[in-house]
């Protein structure tokens, strides 16, 4: 392998997904991973932009045939990540983000360490990410409690990630995480390094 893989992970309505597509649009030889899931497709969400929404049935069938790097349950629904398109990234070099909970980043991190940087982004206060679920106007108010609780939960493994980023302004988090990724990039595989001491 010799791309580089970031995991951002951040209880759901900390504004990790509008901090990601500013990244997408500004960086460059970036990979985003798109993931499965069986949750219900959101408005304004797309089929193919924010996630593939497939069923329960097919979910567990992908799971059977080994297709998923990793796979969890968060709030009750399935989110799986694709083996395949992110082997074929690395091989391409390219910086591959992946935007995940705490249990796929526990899962990733065995497998790609030497390669692998994770942030852990979340909001100021639990109070500022009840606002902001309540502002998104997507959830309900028991959907909101559960993502709260979980959100808890979350915050306690911030100690397993490489940084933590506040999203309080939007704009001080976005350039943390383009240093962030600068940094990143630079974390060298084991074949640059092989490359690397062969030649020299
Ligand atoms: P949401 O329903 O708000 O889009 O996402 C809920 C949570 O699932 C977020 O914390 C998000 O990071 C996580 N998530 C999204 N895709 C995946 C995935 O492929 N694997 C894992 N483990 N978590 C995911």
């Amino acid at each position: 392998m010799y791309g580089n893989i970031v995991i951002i992970s951040g209880p759901s309505g900390c504004g990790k997904s509008s901090l990601i597509s500013e990244i997408l649009k500004e960086e460059k030889n970036i990979y985003f991973s798109l993931s499965s899931t069986t949750r219900n497709i959101r408005e304004g969400e797309k089929e193919g932009v924010n996630y593939f929404y497939i069923s329960k049935e097919q979910f567990e069938e992908e799971i059977k045939e080994g297709l998923f790097l990793e796979w969890a349950q968060v709030h009750g629904n399935y989110y799986g990540t694709s083996l395949k398109p992110i082997y074929q990234a690395l091989q391409e070099r390219k910086l591959v983000i992946l935007d995940i909970d705490v249990q796929g980043h526990e899962i990733v991190k065995k497998k790609f360490e030497k390669i692998l940087t994770s942030v852990f982004v979340t909001t100021p206060t639990k109070k500022e990410l009840q606002n902001r679920l309540i502002h998104r106007g997507t959830d309900n108010e028991s959907t909101i409690q559960t993502r709260l609780k979980n959100a808890q939960i979350e915050m306690n493994r911030i100690d397993e990630y490489d940084y933590l980023v506040i999203n309080d302004d939007f704009h001080t988090a976005l350039s943390q995480l383009h240093s962030i990724i600068k940094a990143a990039r630079l974390k060298p595989s084991q074949e640059d390094i092989k490359q690397f001491i062969a030649k020299w």
